[in-house]
Order: C-alpha cells, then structure tokens, then sequence
C-alpha cells in the first residue's frame, strides 16, 4: 500500500504500529485513531491507542495539531468507558530507559482488576 498522504504526513513502511493502524484487529477506531489489546498483556483488559499520525515519541506531541491531540485524549477515555473501565491507567512510555520499545507514539489502557 503507498504511503497516505490523507493528512499531508507519510506513514513509515516499517514501523509497527503504522502497519497495525492500517491492518491491526482493532477493538475501536475512529478518524485518525484505533484502539487494540496488547499482545503482551500487562494488566487484565490492556489496550494501546495508536494514532494514524507517525510521531517517534510523546516527546513530539507538538507536531499534533490541538484538535487533533484534544481528540487522541478523548478517545482514551472512549475506549476505556467502552470496555466497561472506570478506573485504569494511562501510561505512555517515552523513551527506552524508561521502557518505550515501538518508536511510534501510543497510549498504554491498563485496567480490569478486581
Ligand atoms: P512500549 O513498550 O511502551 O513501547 O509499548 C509497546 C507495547 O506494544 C508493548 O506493551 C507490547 O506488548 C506491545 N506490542 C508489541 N507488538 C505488538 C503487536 N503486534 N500487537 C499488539 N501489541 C504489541
Ligand atoms: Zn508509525
């Protein structure tokens, strides 16, 4: 699939969470944002939220407009209230020291325990 240029930015062929937001099982998904379960589960429901827009990091939450950022937040909340969450995490992990481990900026949904 060529790279979209929907939103005037490229989506990197080789990053993960690029392909996934084109082609992951996604539990919600709206425009410019999915939500999927972790693969590695670190909490009883554990979802990221991956936006359509390739940022490496949190660090360059800049680039994101402030509608569109004010939306990303929103949706959070969505996904969370949709899988029946009241209370859970929020977590993004911004560089490898402190965990990151796929360059492509995401939001950690941990919740579901008893
Ligand atoms: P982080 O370590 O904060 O960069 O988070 C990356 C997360 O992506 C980890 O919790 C991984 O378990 C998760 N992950 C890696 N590959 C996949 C995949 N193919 N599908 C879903 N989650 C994944
Ligand atoms: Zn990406």
């Amino acid at each position: 699939m060529p790279p979209s240029r929907r939103r005037g930015f490229s989506l990197p062929d080789d990053c993960l969470f690029c392909k996934l937001y084109r082609e992951g099982d996604h539990v919600a998904a709206t425009d410019g944002f999915v939500a999927i379960r972790d693969i590695n589960p670190q909490a009883p429901v554990h979802l990221l939220v991956l936006p359509e827009r390739h940022v490496d990091s949190f660090r360059e939450i800049g680039e994101f407009p402030p509608e569109e950022a004010k939306r990303m937040l929103e949706f959070v909340a969505d996904v969370a209230a949709r899988e029946g969450l009241t209370d859970y995490r929020v977590a993004v992990n911004v560089g490898p020291t402190a965990g990151q481990t796929v360059f492509h900026l995401h939001w950690h949904i941990k919740g579901g325990w008893a």
